[in-house]
């Protein structure tokens, strides 16, 4: 049967028929703008050669376009009374799993093993919006064996997450994400797109996940803890930060970013890419 997911009767009707209702700590805003989901899928890079991984089902409305699309489909959602919902919205398709269980606390390494050996994975999800950030960098700290990553995040946090070194909205979480990855916005989407709608607009971004680490992993150690150091006081000059992170003196911290050809008054959100993988080999060889 094939249940229009974006249309507000049917969805009532079902959460009627299945005493369900919408969890607002749970991040549960559902799309009923019909054009999304298959963009998402379509751009997240859903085709017949690869699996697909999706965080948080709701009823299903993105996760039947990726069965459409994908191989498989591995969906992880928190919320088991939307079990009976899916089993009714997705019962059609045999290439789609649910697995229950909190994304943050789940062994996505095991799920990868049994579920998606030897296959090339993307990710697509409209993410909860609370857990956007820890979602994120799980998924790219993990290492998994992910080709990109596609999800829908509130605008704020998409521009954060995309802005390129030295842009204003730039911040720690920008460099993370670009350690590992490619990022970028790929279209917006207005509040009235979700039920309930919610106080923000959406965007969906695009990380496309680097095979190799930029770095060796004493120097990705020595990266992220500039990087956490440095936008900690970020009006602040580097050279504080530093020299109070590596509990060594100005002088000997104004050296070390002389050495990686920094200037000695820059601060944290000034520096490129190159200058802090710089920075971080330098860190790392004072050890
Ligand atoms: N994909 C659906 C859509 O686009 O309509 C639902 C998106 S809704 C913004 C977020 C979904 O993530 C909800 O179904 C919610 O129950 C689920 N969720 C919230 N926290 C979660 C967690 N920690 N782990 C897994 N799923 C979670």
């Amino acid at each position: 049967m094939d249940l229009r997911l974006t249309d507000i009767g049917v969805i009532r009707e079902l959460f009627e028929r299945h005493g369900f209702s919408f969890s607002k700590s749970l991040g549960q805003n559902f799309l009923i703008n019909p054009s999304v989901c298959p963009k998402i899928a379509q751009m997240g890079g859903g085709n017949e050669n690869v699996c697909a991984l999706e965080i948080g089902t709701g009823v299903g409305v993105l996760t039947k376009e990726l069965a459409k699309l994908c191989k498989r489909v591995v969906a992880v959602e928190i919320d088991k009374g939307l079990e009976p919902i899916l089993a009714e919205t997705l019962g059609d398709f045999g290439n789609v799993e649910i697995i229950f269980a909190d994304v943050l606390k789940a062994d996505l390494h095991r799920i990868f093993e049994e579920k998606f050996a030897g296959e090339e994975v993307v990710v697509c999800a409209n993410l909860p919006y609370y857990i956007t950030s820890p979602v994120i960098m799980k998924l790219l700290e993990e290492r998994l064996p992910i080709s990109s990553i596609t999800v829908m995040v509130q605008k704020e946090a998409a521009e954060r997450i995309c802005a390129a070194p030295a842009e204003r909205e730039c911040g720690a979480l920008s460099y993370a994400v670009r350690y590992y990855s490619e990022p970028r916005i790929l279209f917006r989407v207005n509040r009235g797109s979700f039920m309930p709608s919610p106080n923000v607009d959406s965007a969906v971004i695009r990380l496309d996940v680097k095979r190799e680490s930029p770095l060796r992993q004493d120097e990705e150690q020595a990266f992220f803890r500039v990087i956490r150091a440095g936008f900690s006081r970020r009006r602040k000059q580097l050279v504080n930060p530093l020299s109070d992170e590596l509990k060594i003196t100005k002088q000997q911290a104004a050296e070390l970013l002389e050495k990686s050809k920094i200037k000695p008054s820059a601060r944290a959100e000034e520096l490129t890419m190159e200058q802090y993988f710089a920075l971080a080999r330098s860190v790392a060889s004072e050890k």
